[in-house]
């Protein structure tokens, strides 16, 4: 799992809060990506890039992942007002 514990702070809070980018000890990065399950359940994941779904931490339905925002050249998408890169929606 991720180590946080190694990275920097910013104004005391993890720089993950701030960047919305989890970057694993080998230098591996993940995304926010915000999710709301059909179980009622919503939450974040942090997902490397361009995966197509994730699973629900409380009943692991599996949900497509959309960027929150246009995918840039790098292949990062924008982030939206809530910070995530991704946002994964369950079709009720
Ligand atoms: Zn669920």
């Amino acid at each position: 799992m991720f180590d946080v514990t190694k990275r920097p702070y910013i104004n005391g809070k993890p720089e993950f809060w701030i960047t919305g980018i989890k970057i694993e000890t080998n230098g591996f990065k993940r995304y926010k990506c915000r999710y709301y399950c059909e179980c009622g359940h919503k939450g974040s994941h942090y997902i490397p890039l361009g995966i197509p779904q994730i699973e629900c931490h409380e009943c692991d339905y599996h949900i497509q992942v959309l960027p929150a925002g246009r995918v840039g050249r790098d292949g990062i998408p924008k982030r939206d007002k809530q910070g995530a890169f991704y946002i994964a929606h369950a079709r009720m």
